[in-house]
């Protein structure tokens, strides 16, 4: 029995969650690219977490934790790990009247519809991105001029030790789509967040329906991919490099850039990693001999 069949065992003998095996990383991700991974497991609480969590540390078994899956690539490859889901620790506490205690498995958009319903707001532009609290996290994710690290106050963060730990806001290193947690092996469990009553009754709801209209008219969502693929410079827009340098539409085998975003690289059905990663490396090529310009791939690359 190897490794990973053992742990499967420990779960099941100490009903620490689920676990679910047969699955490949483009089972679990939006891009749906990724081979196979040694199996799934779902904690039902935290203690479960910390439990198998620990079990994990001490037999050097190999982890990786996932939100949505919607900032990954992943090698076509086999992967001898554990893949931790958060997915049941969803819940939403009320602290205060403008603050609240977040599980990290919740999904982004219904943490922002939730909120949105008591009257709450400066949480909409998460009802536009499609991960989880622990991955908006780990990436400081935002959309229109908000991220993550405005609604922070501390990070619950069980560390690669097995312990908890408390980040406050000002010892995360947020800045744009990092954070210190990008540098650590552990697991966001969760947040507290600090929110505003709006003035208006009804008005973050509106607001998140105009986000949505505006993002569905400005992205491909219907189709395969991760999202934005490079990070914006300081001096430049990635979307305007890669269109300027005549990438829109352009196909390379199974992996294509987006016609109508030209940020956003799709797996047209059949694309591979080798596919991605090629386009990835003639673009970031042809940006630095054109423009002398870096750009850096805002996806979590798993190889
Ligand atoms: C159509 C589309 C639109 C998008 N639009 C936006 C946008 O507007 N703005 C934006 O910022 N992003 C956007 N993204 C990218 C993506 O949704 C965000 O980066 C999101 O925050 C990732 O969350 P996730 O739960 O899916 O994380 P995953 O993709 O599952 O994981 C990403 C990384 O976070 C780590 N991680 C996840 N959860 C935890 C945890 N609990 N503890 C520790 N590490 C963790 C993973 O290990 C991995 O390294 C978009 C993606 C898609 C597909």
């Amino acid at each position: 029995m190897d490794k990973i069949d053992q742990f499967i065992k420990y779960v099941d003998e100490n009903y620490l969650g689920g676990i679910k095996t047969n699955l490949a990383f483009k089972d679990v991700t939006t891009l749906k690219i990724g081979g196979q991974i040694g199996c799934l497991y779902f904690p039902k609480n935290l203690d479960d977490l910390i439990t198998s969590f620990r079990y994990l540390i001490k037999n050097q078994i190999k982890y990786f934790v996932i939100g949505s899956g919607s900032n990954i690539l992943a090698a076509d490859k086999k992967f001898e790990m554990v893949v931790i889901s958060l997915k049941n620790l969803n819940k939403i506490i009320k602290l205060t009247t403008d603050k609240f205690w977040v599980e990290a498995g919740i999904k982004d958009n219904k943490l922002a519809i939730e909120l949105a319903k008591e009257g709450y707001t400066k949480m909409e532009f998460l009802s536009i991105i499609p991960g989880t609290i622990g991955g908006a996290i780990y990436m400081n994710a935002g959309a229109y001029d908000a991220e993550m690290q405005d609604i922070i106050q501390e990070v619950i963060y069980l560390d690669e030790k097995g312990f908890l730990q408390f980040y406050k806001k000002e010892e995360a290193e947020f800045a744009y789509r990092k954070s210190i947690f990008q540098k650590r092996k552990g697991i966001i469990v969760g947040a507290i967040i600090q929110v505003e009553k709006a003035n208006i009754q009804g008005l973050p709801l509106e607001k998140i329906a105009t986000l949505k209209k505006k993002k569905k008219e400005n992205q491909p969502l219907n189709l395969l991919s991760a999202g934005s693929t490079f990070k914006n410079g300081k001096s430049y827009e990635a979307w305007k490099i890669i269109d300027e340098l005549g990438y829109r539409g352009y196909q390379l085998k199974g992996a294509m850039v987006s016609k109508s975003h030209t940020n956003f690289l799709i797996n047209t059905g059949n694309a591979t990693y080798i596919d991605m990663t090629q386009l990835i490396a003639k673009i970031k090529l042809d940006a630095f001999q054109k423009y002398k310009i870096n750009l850096e791939c805002e996806w979590e690359i798993l190889d």
